[in-house]
C-alpha cells in the first residue's frame, strides 16, 4: 500500500466554529475536578450553545477525523460511560510558520463530513448534540469542545484533558483557541 504524503492546504485565514461566537466560560488550561473525578487540564475551551446549533469549520483544510464516540448507557437507560460524542479533526497548514496545526471540535450530534473531506472556511461540518445523548457524548450540558492542536497526529483522536497519570499528550502542543485565532489574522504575527 503506498502512502501519499502531502502537505494540507495553506490556510490564509481563520474564524470562529460559531456564528456570534461568545466565550461563556474561560477554561482553557483549567483544572477538571467535577463529580469526583481529576480529568486533569482542560485542553480546550467549552461554549455553551443549543443542540442542533450549527458549526463551522474555522479554516480551509483537510479533514483528518470524523468519529462517533458514544455516550453508554445501561439497558436501563442510566448513563455509564461519559464520552466524545460526534467529533471531527481538520489539519490546516500555517503559511507563516509553515507548520501544521488541527482544529477540533467534540460533542457534535451531526457530523457532515468524513475523514479526507477538503472544507473551506466557513463550512458547515455538523451541529450540536442534544443533553444526554449518545450524540453528545452523556454530558448535561450541550456544548462544543473546541481546541487548537500542533503536535503529532496519529489518526487517533486526541484528549480533552491532559492526564497526569496518563501522560496522554503535552501542555506545548495545545493554544488558547480565542488568543491563536485572533493572532494568526494579524499579518505581521508569527504563529507557531
Ligand atoms: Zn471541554
Amino acid at each position: 500500500m503506498t502512502q501519499i504524503i502531502m502537505p494540507y492546504r495553506t490556510t490564509p485565514k481563520l474564524i470562529f466554529p460559531v456564528e456570534n461566537f461568545k466565550k461563556i466560560q474561560d477554561d482553557f488550561r483549567d483544572l477538571g475536578f467535577f463529580q469526583g473525578k481529576d480529568w486533569g487540564v482542560h485542553l480546550g475551551i467549552d461554549i455553551k450553545l443549543q443542540a442542533e446549533t450549527k458549526i463551522f469549520s474555522i479554516g480551509r483544510g483537510t479533514v483528518v477525523y470524523s468519529k462517533l464516540h458514544p455516550a453508554e448507557f445501561s439497558d436501563q437507560g442510566e448513563l455509564t460511560k461519559k464520552n466524545w460524542g460526534g467529533v471531527v479533526i481538520i489539519a490546516h497548514h500555517n503559511y507563516k510558520s509553515k507548520k501544521t496545526f488541527y482544529s477540533l471540535y467534540g460533542h457534535l450530534g451531526k457530523r457532515y463530513v468524513k475523514t479526507g473531506d477538503l472544507v473551506e472556511m466557513g463550512e458547515l461540518i455538523g451541529t450540536i448534540g442534544k443533553s444526554l445523548s449518545e450524540s453528545n457524548g452523556g454530558w448535561k450540558s450541550e456544548h462544543l469542545h473546541f481546541a487548537i492542536y500542533h503536535g503529532p497526529f496519529h489518526g487517533k483522536v486526541l484528549p480533552g484533558y491532559l492526564s497526569k497519570e496518563e501522560e496522554n499528550t503535552k501542555m506545548e502542543y495545545w493554544s488558547d483557541p480565542e488568543t491563536f485565532i485572533e493572532q494568526y489574522n494579524q499579518p505581521k504575527n508569527q504563529n507557531e
